[in-house]
Parts: C-alpha cells; structure tokens; sequence
C-alpha cells in the first residue's frame, strides 16, 4: 500500500494510473476502521483495478467539538486492516492539506432540504461539512466509483445530490451495513462502549427489526413511539429520533402506498455516545 500525505503528489499518481488504463475505486473513512469499513474496500477490490481509501477526522462535519476531539484514533491498526485486506493507496492529508484555505472559507452547498431533515435537524451544518469534504476528496483521487456504507443512509442521499449538483463523473455504490452477531452495527464509535453499553446499543437494531416486521398491521406513530420508550427503558440516555421516512425524500410516512420505498432510521445516545442506524423495507 502506498501512502500519499500530499493531495497533489496523490493526485499525480492516479493521472498516471488512469492513463494506463486503471479504474479507480475509493472508500473515504474517518479511520478507527472496523470490518464495516472493509467490506467496502473489499467491494472496491472486487470491482475496481485499484482501490484508494482515505483517513481524515473531518473537522467540519462535527456540530460538537467534544464529539471531533474523542473521535477514536487507532492509525497503527487502521494501516494493518488496510494492507491485510489489498488496499492499494491510503490518503493521510492534515487538515491544511484538505482546506487550504481554511475550514471557514469551505464552500457551501446548496444540496436541499435533505440538509435539514433527520440527522440534518439535530447536527446542524454536518452535512455542509460532508459536502466539502467529499467535493474535496474526490477532486483529488477522481476515483470512477465512490463505495459508501448504508449504516449512514441520510449521508448517501446528500452525496448522491452533491454528485448531480457538481457533475463529477463518478458513481456512487451503496454497501449494506456490516453488524456485530447481536445485530449492532459496526461503528467506529462503538469502541467508546462499555461492555455493558455495548448490549445494550444493539437495542437500535432490534428495534429497527421490530418495526420492520410489524409495519404491515401496527399504526406507524405507535411503532415508533414503542422503539423510543423501548430504547428509554434499556440503557439508552436520549433518542433523537424514530422515523419511518420515504426512502428517498426522508420525509415521514404515516401509511403503506404502493410503490414507496420506505426506510426506518433511528438515532440515540447511550451516555454521551451517538449513535445511528437504519434499515431498508422490501416494497
Ligand atoms: P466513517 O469512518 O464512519 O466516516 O465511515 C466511512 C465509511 O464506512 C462510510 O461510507 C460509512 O457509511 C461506512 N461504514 C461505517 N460503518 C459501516 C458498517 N458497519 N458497514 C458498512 N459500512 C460502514
């Protein structure tokens, strides 16, 4: 695995790769790397001649500077995973290196009202600072295919509209949620558990399976007024939200309709831990 610090060194690379005719794939991470964010290496492995990921603790994307400072750091391994698994490029940039001029001088993105819903509500500004550290990242690999992880359903959507919006040529593919055998899913925040925490957090996806299974006969509000006291009563500190959302516009659905495609997404802390998963429902 090569290991570039410097956007343009890293950029002068890949013009060389992409003459000879390789395709590249790229998975962009925060680092603290599980089996979660490998499988999508391996995705891009699988499909990709080569495949670049990326390390870098986003700055912009933290609504809460405690949150960005305990953000797990574990490199020496993250590197290990990488090479074990056939990365062929990892992208370290420093902070300066991604926003030369500055974070405050970023761009903004006029990406909707996607920006506002859910995770948007409650983090508010995270998804301008995706935008600008996606736009960013891939102006820099122009990777053909983006690889990013369905456990951060609402982030796909706000990167699909920045790719229509900016017209970078590069398609987006969705890897479906790795999780632990209790249902929980791999998160780099999960290392932030007590064991006992750690139980319980896999109460998100129980739920989410909960609700999965009893849409067809049970009022939506209900279902998702028992996963919020469930998650209350088990361990959970605070539930931002349950929402059963059109899978595409995220907005809450009261009822089944034909041909809508529908998600459940739930966010919740467990002490100052945040954490967030969703499930996809079969039409
Ligand atoms: P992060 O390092 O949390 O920014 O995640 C980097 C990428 O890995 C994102 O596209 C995530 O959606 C994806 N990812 C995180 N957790 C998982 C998981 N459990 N399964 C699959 N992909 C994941």
């Amino acid at each position: 695995m090569i290991l570039f610090k410097e956007a343009a060194s890293l950029t002068e690379h890949i013009n060389k790769l992409k003459q000879k005719g390789y395709s590249i794939g790229f998975a962009p991470t925060m680092g603290a790397l599980h089996y979660g964010h490998i499988s999508l290496i391996e995705k891009s492995k699988n499909t990709c001649d080569i495949t670049v990921s990326s390390i870098f603790i986003n700055p912009t994307q933290f609504t809460d500077a405690g949150d960005f400072e305990k953000y797990p750091v574990t490199l020496g391994d993250d590197i290990l995973l990488l090479t074990k698994a056939g990365c062929d490029v990892l992208f370290l940039p420093s902070i300066a290196e991604v926003y030369p001029n500055g974070t405050s001088a970023a761009q903004h993105f006029e990406i909707g009202e996607i920006e506002f819903l859910l995770e948007g509500k409650f983090r508010p500004g995270h998804f301008q600072g995706v935008c600008q550290v996606v736009d960013r990242l891939l102006n820099i690999v122009k990777p053909g295919k983006l690889f990013m992880g369905q456990k951060d359903y609402q982030q796909c959507l706000v990167v699909k509209r920045l790719v229509q919006l900016t017209d970078l040529p590069v398609d987006i593919i969705t890897v479906e949620t790795l999780r632990e055998a209790s249902g929980l899913a791999m998160s780099s925040r999960n290392l932030r558990l007590n064991e006992q925490q750690k139980k319980d957090a896999a109460g998100i996806s129980k739920m989410l399976q909960y609700i999965k299974q009893n849409i067809p006969t049970i009022l939506f509000s209900e279902l998702e007024k028992y996963a919020r006291n469930y998650l209350l009563g088990s361990g959970f500190t605070k539930v931002d939200y349950v929402s059963i959302a059109d899978a595409a516009t995220l907005h809450p659905v009261r009822s089944i309709k034909e041909g809508r495609k529908l998600v459940v997404l739930i966010a919740a802390f467990i002490g100052e831990i945040r954490l967030i998963d969703n499930v996809a429902l079969a039409d």
